[in-house]
């Protein structure tokens, strides 16, 4: 092996990840006079717009809200043309932001972490990467992603498949051309969704094979009003501020006080009707207080969304294939579309049903099902990720005392905050399972983290520490809240991502703290004030 090679690199922090956490992990912890690197396994910065390039894909906040905050003058500046942007839009802002404030000379691309393992007597993480080298810190991110480990199903037969297959993604850098082909998309979720009108417009034909139906709503993109970007521009360091005093941190919807069964019929239609014309999830979740925790309230605002598939499909019976029937509305990523449920109007779209008739085997020429065939040139799997755990679960971490990553959530994850994990010391997460980052404004999340882990590091630094690691007990204590809280809402009636269940095998717990951002952030900001509650904190 070369001389360089066998030479461990040395840092104060390291940082797995290189998507939107991970460059201001490198940002705000250099301002510490700390010397930090990120290791990125893409070959560019910005994680999950890095990798899922797939058409139409976009972001479902809106692009006022969806960026950093830690600048002024950087979201001053900054211009997004549409209400929601588009990922090769995001991709060239994370880009923008690593060349302003220099972040790619920390930043190390092409590289994949392999393990890492913690030193206790030293008190050092020593990370090994996919090209042999070794990186030593005492303090080691993993800014991994929630949504970053693509799962393609092992559907018999792909192998043999004489076609192109792709993942949402995993997309190729260069584009997809399905002109005159005829493509089958498996999987309606976010990705499936968004990418399906989009296609449909290119293919010969387009077979939607549909296991479950989702709920999505218009987006209503549009160019992005430039009097309303004056003012939201005008109003930013307000509305930031005010983005943590709600559940989803973002700013801009008044909380609904009455309960949906507290309005009468019409007035229920009439609302419904006015957030679906507005656009947006978290407009149409707050059309009323008890919309995610009473499932009588929750059924009228299903309805309303299942009554405008019925009206917008016009054959009858693939309508009513899209009419989701098995979950609460919004227990599920609430998805946003464009003319999603009015592609199926397309004599070139056929949707079929694979809950009834499941998928056999995929063959050379394409697909069978239980009970047909179908030609194929080209498969794509928008079958999802191992959310929120998978990224970390690749990484073999694990300590000389013999804690795993692997044992340590065997039945699920336990972590203190979503922040670190007992037995594993100086291991933080950004935005881990137990922290609301997946069910809020994603980039307020990872800076909230970010920001939160660079104070800690900086009162071991005062206090002359080394060393820190939740308490058991405070971590039992957190698991169990987290639990109690998804408890008390309709969330876990859904068979989703949040709770392990596209992933078989893969235990059933629900991941996302939804207690929302405000009381969380309250939360981790006393733990602080009290010097690290919950920590223990060693020389
Ligand atoms: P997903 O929500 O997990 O959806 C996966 C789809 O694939 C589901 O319809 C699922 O059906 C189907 N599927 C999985 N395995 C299958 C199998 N073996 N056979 C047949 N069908 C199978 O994944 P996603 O659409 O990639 O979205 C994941 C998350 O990423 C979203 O919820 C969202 O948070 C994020 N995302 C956001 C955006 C955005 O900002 N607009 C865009 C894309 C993704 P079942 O439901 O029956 O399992």
């Amino acid at each position: 092996m070369p001389a360089a090679k066998s030479k461990a690199t040395k840092l104060d922090v390291v940082i797995v990840g290189a998507g939107v956490g991970g460059l201001y992990a490198v940002h705000r912890l250099r301002k510490l006079g700390l010397k930090v690197r990120a290791y990125e396994a893409g070959s560019g910065v910005g994680g999950t717009w890095f990798w899922n390039r797939y058409p139409g894909c976009r972001c479902d906040v809106e692009s006022m809200e969806y960026s950093y905050s830690f600048s002024n003058e950087l979201q001053q500046e900054w211009k997004w043309p549409e209400r929601y942007g588009t990922q090769p839009e995001i991709l060239r802002y994370v880009n923008h932001v690593a060349d302003r404030f220099d972040l790619r000379r920390d930043v190390q691309l092409d590289t994949r972490i392999r393990s890492a393992t913690f030193d206790s007597k030293a008190n050092l993480w020593t990370l090994k990467t996919d090209k042999g080298e070794t990186v030593t810190a005492p303090f080691c991110i993993m800014a991994t992603g929630n949504l970053s480990t693509p799962r393609t199903p092992s559907i018999p037969g792909l192998k043999s498949f004489k076609g192109k297959w792709y993942h949402t993604g995993l997309w190729p850098h260069a584009g997809v051309d399905f002109t005159g082909l005829r493509v089958g998309v498996i999987g309606t979720g976010s990705s499936g969704v968004q990418m399906i009108p989009h296609i449909a417009k290119q293919a010969k034909h387009l077979y939607v094979f549909q296991r479950t139906a989702n709920f999505s709503l218009p987006a209503r993109n549009a160019p992005l009003d430039p009097e309303k970007e004056r003012k939201h521009k005008a109003e930013y360091p307000e509305r930031r501020r005010a983005a943590y005093d709600t559940p989803f941190g973002i700013a801009g919807f008044p909380p609904p006080e009455k309960s949906a069964l507290e309005a009468t019929e019409e007035e229920r239609r009439h609302a419904y009707a006015a957030k679906w014309a507005e656009g947006g999830s978290i407009s149409y979740l707050y059309a009323y207080n008890d919309l995610l925790v009473n499932k009588a309230s929750n059924d009228t605002a299903s309805e309303f969304v299942r009554e405008r598939i019925r009206a917008t499909v016009k054959d009858p019976k693939t309508a009513e294939l899209l009419c989701p029937t098995d979950h609460p509305i919004g227990t599920k990523r609430l998805i946003l579309d464009t003319e999603y449920y009015e592609t199926y109007n397309r004599d070139n779209v056929t949707l079929v049903d694979i809950r009834s008739a499941p998928i056999k085997a995929i063959t050379p020429n394409g697909l069978h099902t239980t009970d047909a065939e179908y030609t194929l040139d080209a498969i794509v799997f928008a079958t999802g990720f191992d959310a929120m755990t998978g990224a970390m679960k690749e990484i073999d971490i694990r300590t000389d005392k013999g804690a795993t990553i692997e044992e340590k959530w065997a039945d699920g994850p336990r972590t203190y905050l979503g922040i670190m994990m007992a037995g594993f010391p100086n291991l933080f997460m950004v935005t881990g399972p137990q922290s609301p980052g997946v069910k809020s404004q994603m980039i307020l999340s990872c800076e909230q983290h970010v920001d939160w882990i660079a104070d800690c590091l900086q009162h071991l630094r005062d206090k002359g520490l080394q060393r820190i690691e939740p308490e058991k007990a405070a971590e039992d204590a957190w698991v169990q809240h987290t639990n109690e809280v998804a408890d008390s809402t309709l969330y876990p009636l859904a068979n989703s991502w949040y709770t392990g269940a596209n992933i078989p095998g893969k235990p059933r717990v629900f991941m996302p703290y939804v207690g929302g951002v405000t009381a969380y952030k309250k939360k981790c900001d006393e733990v602080a004030a009290r010097g690290y509650e919950g920590f223990m904190l060693a020389v």
